[in-house]
Formats: structure tokens, sequence, C-alpha cells
């Protein structure tokens, strides 16, 4: 192929622009940075072409071309081919600490990548309430003062069937608001298998005695009846709370009473029953994707007066501590001055009412809460993306190969519920490396790569990588792991 048609071949910024790829930059960025940056560098690939000098990627990506037909199939393919560059070009996170990466671990909430990630309609969102001013607190209907939770409290007493609701900074100030202001200077009656602790120092007990009240254990680690709550229940009981053990799980001789059942015995002695749900899922199918993780559904269902979730964990939403119930314990709890320390940020406001607008609307929850487009993702579909992933390594020199593996829904919800799943897993002998060295390297990466180790074996799962971030994963190993480059 001759340089004037490797020249003729290359997009038109307009092109460009209006390429699909593109769409989400041109939220973000002015026309004229967009232009820009696609000026230079094409500027660049020209100079490389009339050179003669081309990079290995562009020299392959030049060979998937067909030269004739010059269409927007062909635009795509190369925005597709640049976003890298326009990223980098557009210094897009560059010098940032905190940044996106890439998680290849095949764990869903992992706590410590974030736990769920935004779709784009939400982010979307977020970002344009921020370069505005909003009606936060601005009541637009009467021109005055509003409240900062009416967005958020009507949306979710529809989808709970609540009388009302409070979202706060996350589950845990949830709880400590709730036992704060509902059993100060009182005991509260937790069963001995509930004294959980959750990552990050939240640990039951200590969270009675910083909300001032006093933790009266009942039953034993793997036993609980309905007769020690009856016992333990006298004038100084403000609430009985049960707290769902979200990260490990007791078998063998065990049992604990339902929900249904507490709130029987609370609501026979005129007390509070408060259940701190941990994970909020409100997935309508929650029964399908997670049959032993106890659901939203489930928790209304046993009539408890309140319940507290999070909104980062399965309800797939930005950090909250959500909580629902009974309007007089609402409003209690509104006029607590921990609400106000506790409150959320405008940008918590945008992200959780479109998260909590996507669940009107079932059929959408796949497209917009992309927890729920990896938890569903087929084995079958993940083996076939791998597979390519895989041809496309191989034709560069480098070996992998398809080897099963067990998904897990991480952040502390539905432990020991592995899926199936499948990663790709990288030698690194190949290289004459450890796979420490080079997971150490790619965790360097730009963006940062987060993979696992297992059998001395670099594994790669796809199912919580985006389709767009593949690319810059399959560049990333290509650069460590091809030999000729
Ligand atoms: C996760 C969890 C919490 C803490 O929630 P955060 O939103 O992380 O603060 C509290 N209680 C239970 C039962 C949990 O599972």
């Amino acid at each position: 192929m001759s340089k004037e048609n490797w020249l003729r071949a290359l997009p038109g910024i307009d092109s460009l622009l209006r390429s699909e790829s593109m769409q989400h930059l041109r939220s973000g960025y002015s026309e004229r940075a967009l232009t820009d940056a696609l000026r230079n560098i094409l500027q660049d690939l020209r100079q490389q072409l009339l050179s003669d000098e081309l990079a290995l990627d562009l020299e392959n990506f030049l060979l998937t071309l067909d030269i004739e037909k010059k269409d927007c199939s062909q635009s795509e393919a190369w925005a597709d081919f640049l976003r890298p560059r326009i990223k980098s070009e557009l210094s897009l996170n560059e010098g940032f600490s905190f940044r996106p990466v890439i998680n290849a671990t095949g764990v869903i909430l992992h706590t410590n990548l974030g736990r769920a990630p935004l779709g784009d309609l939400a982010a979307r969102h977020v970002y344009e309430s921020l370069i505005s001013y909003s009606n936060l607190e601005y009541d637009l209907a009467a021109g005055e003062r509003g409240e900062r939770y009416q967005a958020l409290e009507p949306l979710l007493a529809r989808l709970t069937g609540q009388e009302a609701a409070l979202v706060v900074n996350n589950n845990a100030a949830a709880v400590l608001l709730i036992l704060n202001e509902l059993a100060e200077g009182k005991e509260v009656i937790v069963s001995r298998s509930e004294l959980v602790e959750i990552g990050g120092a939240f640990r039951v007990p200590d969270v009675m005695l910083k909300a001032n009240c006093r933790l009266r254990e009942v039953g034993t680690t793997n036993k609980t009846h309905d007769y020690d709550y009856e016992r333990a229940i006298n004038p100084e009981t403000a609430l009985i709370l049960k707290v769902h053990q979200s990260n490990f799980r007791i078998t063998g001789f065990y049992s604990e009473l339902e929900a249904k059942e507490l709130a029987q015995i609370a609501e026979r002695h005129e007390l509070p029953f408060v259940y701190d749900l941990g994970s909020g899922l409100l997935h309508p199918e929650a029964k399908r994707l997670l049959p032993e993780e106890p659901s939203v559904r489930d928790a209304l269902n046993s009539k408890a007066d309140l319940i507290c979730f999070s909104g980062d964990k399965l309800l797939g939403g930005p950090q909250a501590g959500i909580i629902v119930g009974k309007k007089k314990y609402i409003e209690r709890l509104k006029k607590n001055p921990y609400t106000r320390a506790f409150r959320i940020d405008k940008m918590v406001v945008s992200a959780l009412e479109a998260v909590l607008r996507a669940y009107l609307d079932p059929e959408r929850l796949k497209l917009e809460l992309p927890i729920f487009a990896f938890l569903e993702k087929s084995l079958a579909e993940l083996e076939s993306r791998s597979d390519i992933f895989i041809d496309r390594l191989e034709a560069q020199g480098v070996e992998a190969s398809l080897v099963s593996s067990e998904g897990e829904i991480g952040g502390g919800s539905a432990p020991g519920q592995a899926f199936p799943s499948c990663a790709i897993a990288l030698d690194p002998a190949q290289i004459g490396r450890s796979a420490a060295e080079v997971e150490a390297e790619l965790r360097q990466q730009d963006p940062p790569i987060v993979a696992c180790i297992r059998k001395d074996c670099l594994l790669f799962d796809l199912r919580c990588v985006r389709e767009d971030e593949e690319e810059e994963l399959c560049r990333s190993i290509l650069k460590i792991f091809a030999k000729n480059s």
C-alpha cells in the first residue's frame, strides 16, 4: 500500500467528532478542545506515515482497514483506535492521584476499587448538575428554601412503598444516627450472631458505644431464639436491631429469628424494630440473581419500622446510607444533629436520583447500572470475548489461555456465593519475569490495571472491564508481554 493511500485513509476531524465513541468526551470538553486535540493527533499520524516509521500498533491497525470503503464504520474504528491518544492529548486523568482503574479481578463490588461504578446516564447527570448551580435546597415551585432530600424521598417512598425516607453519607452513618436518635442512653437488643465487623472499623458493639446506647446481646453465636429476645426486654429497652451478617455465613447447627418474627416481638412490646440490611438489593429479580442475599423487598415484607442499607453495594449507586420506614421515626431522625453532620453532597444527590430512576423501569437496570450488566453477563459471552482477546494477544506472539475461575460479588455482599466465570491466563515466565513483578507493573499503567495472580500466572477476568477499556487493557498487556516491541 502506498503512502498516498494511507494518508487518504486518515479520518477527518468532523467524522471523528461525530463518531459514537467520542460522544462521552463531547459532554465533557468544548468543541474547540476536542478539535485541537484531534488536529494534533492527526498531524502526528500524518508525519508518521510520511516518515515511514510507523509505531507497531498503528501499522497493525492500518492492516485492518479497508481503504476503499471510507464510511462511518471506518471513522468508528479510527476513533476507537485513537481513544487512548485522545485521552492523553486532553490530559485526561494525567497527574491525578485518584483516577480510574481497570478492574480485571472479576470482583463486581470491589470496596478498594470504589464499589459500584456509575452508568453513563447517571455520570452525565452528575456532571451537568455540577457545572451549574442547582436546586439542591431550593423549591422551584414556591421560590423558597427547599429540602436537600426533595428529589430522593418521593422516589424512595415510591420504590419501597414506605412512608418516608432519608439519605445520609453511608450506611455506617445511618446505623449510628438511628441508634443515637431512637436509643440514646437506653438498651438495644441484638443477637450474638449479628455482632459483626464490616471492613474499615464498623463493628456493631463499637457503633453502639458511639451512639451512646447500651448493647444488650442475646442468644449465642449459632442459635438465638424468640425467648432470648422476650427475656431481654425490660423498661430500659429502646429498640430491637437486626444486622445482616453480610460478609460471612454460619452454617451447620444454626438458627436465628427471621426479621418478620422480630418485628412481631417488637410490636407486641411497642418497640421499634430496625433492620440493618447492609446491601440494598432492590432489583426486582433479586431472587434469581442472588438467591441467598436478603433483598430490600424481603426486609420490607418483614414490616420493620426502619430499614437501612448502602447506596454503593447491590443498589449499584453512589456511596450513601439509605433509610426508609415509618414517618414518625424518620421525622425524628431528620432533627438529629448527626443528620446534618452526615448529610450527602450534591454529587450524591444527583447520582442517586439517576440511579433510583433507573429502578422505575426494570428494563433499564442492566443498561444503566453497570453492576447488573456485569453480574448478568453469561459465561458463554465472557468466554467468547476472552477468546477474541486471546487471539489478539497471540497475533502478537503473546501466549495466553482461557481458564475457568470464580466470580464474586464482593463489597461484603453474598459471601460464599461464587459464580462460574473465566479468565485470561498469562504466564510471566514467557518473558522471564515473576507474576508479582508483572502484577506491580500493571498497576503502573495508564490507566492502572488490577489483576489477580493464581499459580504464578496473571489472571484477567473481563467481566467488569468495559468494552472501551478492553482496548487499553490489550495495549498495556502487549506493552509488557510482546517480545518484539
Ligand atoms: C456494608 C455494611 C455496613 C456499612 O455500610 P457502608 O455503606 O459501607 O458504610 C453496615 N452494616 C451492614 C450490615 C453492612 O453490610
